[in-house]
């Protein structure tokens, strides 16, 4: 059986010494399952070359993958991580935890056919993995660099695409994070099962060894405002994600053991790294032992539930006010969950917590989908008299992130933004209101996905480019007359 089909072990729903023994023996069969060379050959061999690459197009970053697939099926594993590498900045990342079922693979003419599709993400993640192996990703060494610098807010996926991207130019580069790794969300949002930790940290050493410098520990609004990094840089990229988290409005969401999603998946991922996280071992953040329930649909409820299933969690229960088909989540995310024990209740939604400060149970009612609102989705609407309750000690709220308030945040009123808070941009130039400030990523398109975070770093780098260059031309220009 190809190793792809190997990866899960199905858990019943209620059996939680089986999920336990699971967790001792570290019995999943993780994303991360390795394909031979024979195997990913044979795979890549399987792509029809058929002349409408809907794969390619469906690819927000356009990826070459006909033409890698080629290169694999035949061996030739270098010049397959050359052209994958010539439109990616992290494919291996990209093979792990890109949706492929709604983007490259959902595409694939085979699949189309109902013969299955190119498993490309893997074969992906396969050709790049080799390329780190056998030494072939190398530091990128600009021809000449450049005296101007570059400065960028957030070391997320979009930041670092940015940034590799601009030194690959000659420019300075300079990136700010809060936070004391390199990652974004790729480190301390999405789990290790999905994307191992190492495989993030070898990118941020490779951008270092290029000559990018980081900032860490640096919040900008707390340690600098935008106002100064624009004096210090001849460019600014905000590339900052989106990281206020949406609550629920009911009695009881103040009870403990009621955590935001972030702050348990963090949590989880600091641990793996080594970090001592009190919050942790004291239990609160631990889902070991517990009656879990996590409220929301999305990726990030996936990943929460299955985090928790890891943690030994003795029930996981996914509460979500629509059904399966209108959820937003990848479908595969799902049926990974299900086959893990995860067990779903569809279109239910919470109204009230239950305990005495902390929680002991949620109260759902049931919903209806009703008439489509202007975005086409319908309507959720609770079903008088139709509540139940769940048992918890552990709730985790998980129902997406809205952007900060950068305009207050950073001091800068003139920074224009949508109604839905995040950064306006002219679509063309990828520049805010504020002159010489570019924007990419989340903070732009609002919660989205690391491939296209990394499609916008690689274009607002473009556009920085051009813009530095015409003003320097300007400069010359008027210095000349
Ligand atoms: C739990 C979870 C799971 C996900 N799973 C997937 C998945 O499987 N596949 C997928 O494609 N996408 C997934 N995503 C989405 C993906 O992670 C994001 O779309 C992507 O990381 C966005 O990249 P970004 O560079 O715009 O922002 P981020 O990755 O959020 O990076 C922004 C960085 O900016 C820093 N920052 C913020 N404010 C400041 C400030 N004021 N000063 C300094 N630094 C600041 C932050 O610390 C952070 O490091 C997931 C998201 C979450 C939350
Ligand atoms: S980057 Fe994502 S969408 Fe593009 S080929 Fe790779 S896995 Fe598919």
């Amino acid at each position: 059986m190809p190793p792809r089909m190997l990866r899960f072990v199905t858990l019943g729903k209620e059996m939680p010494e089986k999920r336990a023994a699971a967790k001792r023996r570290a019995d999943f069969r993780e994303i991360f399952s390795e394909y031979s060379p024979d195997h990913a050959a044979e795979q890549a061999g399987r792509c029809s070359q058929c002349g409408v690459p809907f794969c390619q197009v469906h690819c927000p970053v356009h990826n070459n993958i006909p033409d890698w697939l080629k290169l694999a099926a035949e061996g030739r594993l270098e010049e397959a991580y050359d052209a994958s590498a010539a439109t990616n900045n992290f494919p291996e990342i990209c093979g792990r935890i890109c949706p492929q079922d709604r983007l490259c693979e959902g595409n694939c003419v085979i699949e189309q056919a109902g013969h299955g599709t190119v498993t490309i993400g893997s074969i992906e993640k396969f050709i790049t993995d080799t390329a780190w192996e056998q030494g072939w990703v190398k530091p990128v060494k600009p021809r000449r660099n450049l005296a101007a610098s570059v400065g960028i807010i957030g070391a997320g996926p979009g930041g670092l695409a940015a940034a590799e991207q601009l030194r690959r130019r000659g420019y300075q580069v300079r990136v700010y994070d809060r936070h004391d790794r390199v990652g974004g969300l790729m480190i301390y949002g999405i789990p290790n099962f999905k994307l191992e930790k190492p495989v993030v940290e070898r990118r941020a050493r490779l951008l270092a060894d290029s000559g990018v410098e980081f900032s860490l520990n640096f919040e900008v609004g707390r340690d600098a405002l935008l106002e100064e990094l624009r004096e210090r840089h001849a460019a600014v990229l905000i590339a900052c994600g989106v990281y206020r988290a949406r609550e629920i409005q009911a009695p009881g969401v103040g009870f403990a053991n009621i955590v935001p999603a972030l702050d348990y998946l963090t949590a989880s991922n600091r641990k793996g790294l080594g970090d001592e996280v009190p919050a942790f071992d004291s239990g609160a953040l631990d889902a070991a032992g517990k009656k879990v329930v996590v409220i929301g649909g999305g990726d990030t409820a996936m990943d929460c539930v299955r985090t928790a299933v890891r943690q030994g969690a003795t029930s996981v229960k996914c509460l979500y006010r629509r059904d399966r088909a209108n959820m937003p989540g990848s479908q595969r995310e799902v049926s990974h969950a299900e086959e893990e024990g995860v067990e779903f209740v569809w279109l239910a939604a919470p109204e009230a917590f239950l305990g005495n400060g902390t929680v002991s149970g949620v109260r759902a009612a049931r919903v209806h989908l009703g008439v489509p609102d202007a975005t086409g989705r319908q309507t959720p609407r609770l079903i008088d008299g139709s509540h139940f309750n769940i048992d918890a000690d552990l709730v985790i709220k998980a129902l997406g992130f809205d952007p900060e308030d950068l305009p207050a945040q950073f001091q800068a009123p003139d920074l224009a933004v949508t109604r839905w808070g995040t950064l306006k941009i002219d679509h063309r130039t990828k520049m805010t209101s504020i002159d010489g400030v570019f924007a990419a990523g989340d903070v732009v398109r609002g919660a989205s996905l690391v491939v296209w975070a990394i499609r916008d770093g690689r274009d607002a780098a473009e556009t920085i480019d051009l813009y530095i260059k015409r003003k320097s031309a300007t400069v010359t220009a008027v210095a000349a007359e």
